[in-house]
């Protein structure tokens, strides 16, 4: 369930490795399955047209024997009688069932209704803030976390005066530390965003289309498009009633036998890093599918990657491998920040839970080895 990167990559880790069974793969989205983390970078900036996003032809599932219904939701899973209902009516029976529904954006309580508000998850998500950023001058990005710093970053580079407001005081503070976080802070203002760091906004503005938004000091600032990227939640409200174990996101160590998950909607517990983990990662998706689709295939694997991500932000690329701990303290151990090309630890407990990498792709990976070793 669910037509995305752990949704297509499970049902084609199956073919390719052998499953010779039926293979069906229901998303809701109308599109062919596709990529994310283009959305925010080249999608925004009209460097690729919408469709480049796409993971391959309606006809690449068919031939590969893989039957996806697009448009179609599940609605609700059966465990006992092993069947998923879905919008069409039908009720669908498995053997295996992988749920990668991934997550939605948490929206404000109110103003989401006013032209020109917006959030970014989905494809048409993605034309529709584009449309807007093109023709506003003035952008408030509400969130700074990675999607909304990638946001103000494509805003700012196709001319809008870009307003970047968190709760936090500096982008990516919370994921990534408030050393980095300044860093970053530093790098949207050098471009001419105004970051607005330690603020909540309290209302969005406008009659029929936004115009402004009020900050919780009362200030008001103007804004003719607003992104609000203010966090997700795993798409789970479809189990609600099945009895499958869930709590942000779904309880992979408790799924009974058969039901599996990946990707953004799917947790558990890493025994590398001893703690619980859902990772909203696009590397996850695929890592996690292919262990999804092995299971199904027979195979005794564990699940216990190291995690991966980066961020593009103006001519930054940022990756990190590891968990960033809440209280870890980040030490540059090469490179230079004032450059902007540096790679750091952090440290946490004594030991190196993740390594970052800023414009340093290469050199990071050797760093990737420190975390192998936990
Ligand atoms: C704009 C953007 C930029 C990103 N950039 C990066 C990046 O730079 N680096 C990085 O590491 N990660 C990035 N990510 C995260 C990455 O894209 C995700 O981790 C990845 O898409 C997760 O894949 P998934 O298949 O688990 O979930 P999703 O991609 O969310 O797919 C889930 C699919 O299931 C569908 N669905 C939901 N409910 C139902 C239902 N009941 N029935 C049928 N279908 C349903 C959804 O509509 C969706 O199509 C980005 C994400 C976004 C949105």
């Amino acid at each position: 369930m669910g037509a995305s990167a752990a949704g297509s990559t499970t049902a084609q880790t199956l073919r390719r490795e052998g499953f010779a069974g039926a293979i069906t793969v229901i998303g809701d989205e109308p599109h062919l399955p596709y990529d994310r983390p283009p959305l925010s970078k080249q999608v925004l900036l009209g460097s690729w047209p919408a469709e480049r996003t796409s993971f391959g032809a309606g006809t690449t599932y068919a031939e590969q024997g893989i039957d996806l219904r697009l448009a179609t939701r599940a609605t609700g899973l059966d465990l006992a009688r092993r069947e998923v209902a879905l919008s069409t009516g039908e009720a669908l029976g498995w053997d295996h069932l992988v749920v990668a529904t991934g997550v939605q954006p948490v929206r404000l309580s109110d103003g989401h209704q006013l032209a020109g508000v917006h959030v970014l998850r989905t494809l048409d998500d993605a034309v529709a803030l584009r449309k807007s950023l093109v023709d506003a001058a003035s952008v408030v990005v509400v969130g700074a976390g990675f999607l909304g710093s990638e946001t103000a970053a494509a805003a700012r580079q196709l001319g809008c005066e870009v307003t970047l407001v968190d709760l936090a005081p500096a982008p990516l503070a919370v994921q990534l530390g408030a050393e980095l976080g300044w860093m970053l802070a530093e790098l949207h203002a050098a471009n001419g965003v105004r970051v607005v760091g330690g603020s909540g906004v309290t209302r969005l503005l406008g009659e029929s289309a936004v115009e402004g938004v009020e900050l919780s000091d009362g200030s008001v600032v103007k804004a003719d498009a607003v992104l609000v990227a203010v966090g997700s939640r795993p798409v789970t409200d479809w189990l609600d009633t099945s009895g499958l174990p869930c709590g942000d996101g779904v309880l992979c160590d408790e799924a009974p036998a058969g039901v599996h998950a990946a990707g953004d909607v799917a947790r558990w517990t890493s025994p590398r890093f001893g703690t619980s983990l859902r990772l909203e990662h696009r590397f996850n998706a695929t890592e996690q599918a292919v262990w999804a689709a092995r299971r199904i295939l027979g195979q005794e694997v564990d699940f216990d990657p190291i995690p991966y991500f980066w961020t593009d932000q103006y001519d930054a690329r940022i990756q990190v491998y590891g968990v960033v701990a809440p209280d870890a303290r980040m030490v540059v151990v090469a490179g230079d920040p004032a450059a902007r090309k540096f790679l750091a630890h952090y440290v946490s407990g004594g030991r190196v839970s993740a390594v970052l990498g800023w414009n340093m792709p290469r050199e990071l990976r050797s760093e990737r080895a420190l975390l192998t070793a936990i």
